[in-house]
Parts: structure tokens; C-alpha cells; sequence
């Protein structure tokens, strides 16, 4: 017999042996064996195969027989094939219960392999068994009683799916939530770390962080304290949203150790509760403040480290800081700040928590760079300054002086118009100095160069040429113009008091002064000095505090 001329028997049974044993019971008695392990895998090979017989167990582990049977007698296809229930089922009813179930036959396990072919056989010939009426309606109302009560339970089960499944919604959409306001904050960080950023000073940053932090972190308080480790005290600095709270009365301190303890807690610490505040000194700040839940973090200025302030100081000494007198390297400010919802009370979520820390944290970058770098311009500004002063006078320097002229000339000769350079010399200064001092002579060369400046225009610059010699370029000035100013320069110092060394008297001293003009006296500055200089000394030679005017 070909294979596909014998008879189908699907065996459903998730007893693998109790499968083995039935195909080769059928295989011998010539029918084609198909066996399933569960119900749904059974009901799926019964449609794709439509066999001539299928065999059920009636303990199956995810479904029962008799829901097997059900769906199976639903399908069209196999609406005619016999379902016979093969069951160790032998109470009393088993078999009742499978025929109400619509199965086509009942046989009871362990089987008599002769009997059961023939039964087998039977069956394919269409052999139905039956109950009595009477009895078959007793069972089907015990079989669907049976029915509604699963319907009932899976219908729970599924209330209860359901129900957790809208639970999970409701978090998802509570995260959904937290996620855009995270996403929200972040996005204001950022914009507001390029704000602090573009702040002019650090003091500034400082000013403005309190209300931008409660503007955009869901905060009600902000408070930024000065804290002195020396006195251990908390003055504020700036804050908001504290009205009401009369800060400068309330007298606040922190004890040294936890202050340190705070910037070893990455310059960040969040009190969720009262019972959780160890140390004594923030207890009070906290009572004092009204607060039971609130975030410190400190922004130790320049220098978080011990490392970096050296640095800087070392930069600061190198730099030849000792000539400098009114320059002093303030010690770094440590700043506390204080955050809470005063107010409201509503607890910090974590997310919050994280986005204020890291913002705090790169604020503290930032502010530490602006004072670095405001430091350094502070300085760099001193040394630019001290690069073109002359130290005693205050005046230029000749090279100041020297790459001005340069300019001047390339100035004047492009808008063809011209320039006066004047060479002043303190008449007989060496007597005086010979008399008085040099402690007295360096006081005067002082004077006459604060006069010189101060009785020349902003745009003229005024340089110590070396000793008691000084220049002065007048931008735009022809030779009438010139004398003009050399003249009130001359009348000026003679007029001056100059002190004299250990006594009250004062002296008078005069000067001379050559003038020579770019472009008539020449066109460069070694002709123009040496113009300058001849003129110069025509005035000494005429009896000195007079003006002479190159020619
Ligand atoms: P004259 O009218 O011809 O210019 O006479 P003078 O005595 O001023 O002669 P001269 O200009 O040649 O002398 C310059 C003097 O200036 C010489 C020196 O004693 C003094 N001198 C130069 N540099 C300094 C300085 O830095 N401090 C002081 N106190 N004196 C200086
Ligand atoms: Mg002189």
C-alpha cells in the first residue's frame, strides 16, 4: 500500500512515549501515523493534514480535550472526521463528558491493541457513539455550567491583564512626561550654561544664576552664601525667592568639616530629609532656612584644588608681580548654594536631581575659567602697560615712543598733513640734583612729566627720552601750533614749585624745548630727533628756558 492510500490517524498526546507506542500500533496495522504534543499544534496539523481519524487526550498542558474537541469540530473541513477521546479518564462521566464534548467515541486507556484496531475501524466506517438523550442533556448543561465557569475565569484573568496593562500605560505615560520635562531641562541648561558663559564678569554669572536656576529647575528658593572657613560664617550673596525670609539677620554657619565633606561629595549634596542631616551646624542652617529637603553644592571658585591656586600664583610671581603695588591675588571665594522647594514641599525626583547636579557642576567650570581668565587679562592688561611706561616717570618709554613716531609719520604722510615732534631738557638739573639729591631729582623728573602730560592734548604722547630729556609728538601740528605749546610748557615749569629734599622751601626750575615738524625739518625719525635735538640745543645756547624752532 503507498503511503498515500493509507489511512490518517492524528494521535494529540503530550506523552512522547504514549506517541511512540501508538505509530507503531498504526504503522503495523497499516495506517499513517500523525501525533501532536499539544492542542493548538494538533488542531494546526488537523487543518493542513484533514485526517481520517484523530485520536485525543484528554489531559493536554495547554488546553483541555474537550476544548480541543470544541474548536475542532468548528472547522468546516473537519467537521466529519470522528474525534475519538482516548483517556485514563474512567470515573465516573469521563465518557459521558466526551460525547457531550462532541467527541465521535470514548476509549478507555490501557487499551487491548486487537480491540482497539478493530474499534479503530469502526470508527472509520463511522461508527458514533451515543448517550442517551436524557442524559446527554444532564451533561451538556454540566459541560457548559463547566464552560461559563472557565469563560468567567479567563475572563478575570483577562480584567486583571487589563488592569496591569493600564497601569503600565499610566507609567508610560508618566515617564513619557518626565522624559519631555527632562528633555525640556536639559535644553534650558544648555541655553543657560551659553548664557552664564557670555557674562562679562564672574561676578555677574554669580548675580544672575539664583533666578535662572528657579526660572527653569522647578525650584522656589536659591540662595549663593560667601562661606569663610576662618569664621566657618554664611553670608549671602544673591538669592531669590526668599521673600520674607530676612537672610542677613539670620546668623548662618557651617562647620569647617562639612564643608570639606561637601566638596569631597563632588561639590554636591541632596538632604531628602530631616533624618538624614548629620551634622549639627547644617541642622540649624536648615531650621533656620525652614527647609527639610534641599540641595547644597559649592562652587569653590578658583582653585577648587590646592593645585590650581598654586599655579596661578606661581604664574602671578613669575610674571614680576613684586613691581606691581596695587595688585594683590585675592584668596579664591568659596560659595555655598542653597536650593529648595520652600514652598510647595514637592520632592526632588531623581532625574531632577541629576540634571541640577551636572548643570551646578559645569557652572562651576565655568565660573572657575571666567575668574581665571579675567585674572590673567587683569594681569596681562598690568604687564602691557608696564611694557611701554616708563617706571619713574610714568611717561613713555623711548620704545613706546620710537613705534609711535613710525606711525605717525606713515599717519601723516597718507593724509598729508603734518606733525611736530618736541625735545624737552631740565635746565642746569644736574646742579639741582648735585644740591638736592637724586632722591629729590627723581621726584622731580616725576613732576615734570605729570605736567607735561597733563598740559598736552590725550592724543599727544609724551616719552622720557632718557635723563632729564622727554619727547612729545603732536599729532596734526604744524610748527606755529607747535611753539604755541612749547611756549605754555615753558611758562608752566617755570611756574612750578619743585620741592626741595628734607625742607618745606621749593624750588623753580625751567626747561628748553627744540621743536622740529614733519614734513618741512624731514621725513623720518632719526632726522626728526636730530632736527628736534639741534633746535634744543639752540635754546640752551640762547640762555635755555625758551623755545627754538628747527629752521
Ligand atoms: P643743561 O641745562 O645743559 O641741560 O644742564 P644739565 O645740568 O641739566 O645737564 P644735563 O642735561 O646734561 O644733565 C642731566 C643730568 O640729569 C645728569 C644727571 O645728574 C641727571 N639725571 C639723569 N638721569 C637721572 C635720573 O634718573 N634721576 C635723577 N635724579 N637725575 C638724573
Ligand atoms: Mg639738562
Amino acid at each position: 500500500m503507498t503511503d498515500s492510500n493509507r489511512k490518517k490517524v492524528l494521535y494529540i498526546e503530550d506523552d512522547a512515549e504514549s506517541r511512540e507506542l501508538m505509530a507503531d500500533i498504526l504503522h503495523l496495522h497499516g495506517y499513517r501515523f500523525l501525533g501532536a504534543s499539544r492542542g493548538l499544534e494538533g488542531i494546526r496539523l488537523a487543518t493542513r493534514e484533514l485526517p481520517n481519524l484523530i485520536l485525543m487526550d484528554m489531559n493536554l498542558p495547554d488546553m483541555q480535550g474537550y476544548e480541543v474537541t470544541t474548536l475542532l469540530k468548528s472547522i468546516d473541513a473537519l467537521k466529519t472526521v470522528p474525534v475519538i477521546a482516548l483517556t485514563a479518564e474512567i470515573d465516573k462521566g469521563a465518557r459521558e463528558r466526551t460525547l457531550t464534548a462532541g467527541c465521535d467515541g470514548y476509549i478507555a486507556k490501557p487499551i487491548n491493541v486487537t480491540e482497539f484496531v478493530q474499534r479503530i475501524e469502526e470508527y472509520l466506517e463511522g461508527r458514533k457513539d451515543t448517550l442517551d438523550p436524557r442524559e446527554q442533556s444532564k451533561y451538556l448543561t454540566e459541560y457548559n455550567i463547566r464552560l461559563v465557569e472557565k469563560l468567567q475565569n479567563k475572563l478575570e484573568e483577562l480584567e486583571k491583564v487589563n488592569s496591569s496593562l493600564s497601569m503600565i500605560n499610566e507609567e508610560l505615560t508618566q515617564s513619557r512626561e518626565q522624559l519631555t520635562e527632562y528633555n525640556n531641562r536639559l535644553f534650558y541648561m544648555n541655553n543657560l550654561a551659553n548664557l552664564l558663559r557670555m557674562q562679562k564678569s564672574p561676578d555677574d554669572l554669580i548675580r544672575m544664576l539664583p533666578q535662572k536656576i528657579i526660572e527653569g529647575f522647578g525650584i522656589d528658593r536659591c540662595i549663593i552664601f560667601d562661606y569663610d572657613s576662618e569664621s566657618e560664617k554664611l553670608t549671602s550673596i544673591t538669592h531669590a525667592g526668599i521673600a520674607g525670609l530676612r537672610i542677613e539677620k539670620l546668623k548662618l554657619k557651617l562647620k569647617k568639616e562639612f564643608y570639606y565633606h561637601l566638596k569631597q561629595e563632588m561639590k554636591f549634596l541632596w538632604v531628602k530629609s530631616k533624618e538624614e542631616i548629620l551634622d549639627p551646624s547644617l541642622l540649624k542652617v536648615a531650621q533656620h532656612l525652614n527647609s527639610i529637603s534641599f540641595v547644597l553644592s559649592c562652587i569653590p571658585g578658583m582653585g577648587s584644588s590646592a593645585e590650581s591656586s598654586g599655579i596661578f600664583l606661581a604664574i602671578a610671581t613669575h610674571g614680576g608681580l613684586e613691581s606691581s603695588e596695587n595688585i594683590s591675588i585675592e584668596i579664591p571665594k568659596k560659595m555655598i548654594i542653597f536650593l529648595d522647594r520652600g514652598y510647595s514641599q514637592t520632592p526632588f525626583a531623581t532625574y531632577e536631581i541629576r540634571i541640577l547636579k551636572a548643570f551646578l557642576q559645569s557652572t562651576s567650570i565655568i565660573y572657575e575659567n571666567m575668574l581665571l581668565y579675567h585674572k590673567m587679562m587683569k594681569l596681562y592688561r598690568i604687564k602691557e602697560q608696564e611694557a611701554i611706561t616708563d617706571p619713574l616717570t610714568g611717561a613713555y618709554n623711548y620704545r613706546f615712543f620710537a613705534s609711535q613716531i613710525e606711525r605717525e609719520i606713515e599717519r601723516s604722510a597718507r593724509h598729508k598733513k603734518p606733525f611736530s615732534l618736541a625735545m624737552i631738557d631740565i635746565d642746569n638739573f644736574k646742579q639741582y640734583n648735585d644740591t638736592y639729591g637724586h632722591v629729590s631729582g627723581d621726584k622731580v623728573l616725576k613732576l615734570v612729566a605729570e605736567a607735561l602730560v597733563r598740559n598736552t592734548r590725550k592724543s599727544d604722547i609724551v616719552a622720557r627720552y632718557g635723563g632729564d630729556e622727554f619727547l612729545i609728538i603732536l599729532p596734526e601740528m604744524g610748527k606755529d601750533n607747535a611753539r604755541t605749546v612749547a611756549e605754555k610748557l615753558c611758562k608752566i615749569i617755570e611756574k612750578t614749585k619743585f620741592p626741595r629734599h628734607r625742607t618745606k622751601k621749593r624750588v623753580n626750575l625751567t626747561i628748553s624745548l627744540g621743536i622740529a615738524s614733519f614734513p618741512d625739518d624731514g621725513n623720518n625719525e632719526r632726522v626728526l630727533l636730530k632736527k628736534a635735538d639741534t633746535a634744543l640745543y639752540a635754546a640752551k645756547e640762547s640762555g635755555r628756558n625758551t623755545v627754538r624752532i628747527s629752521a
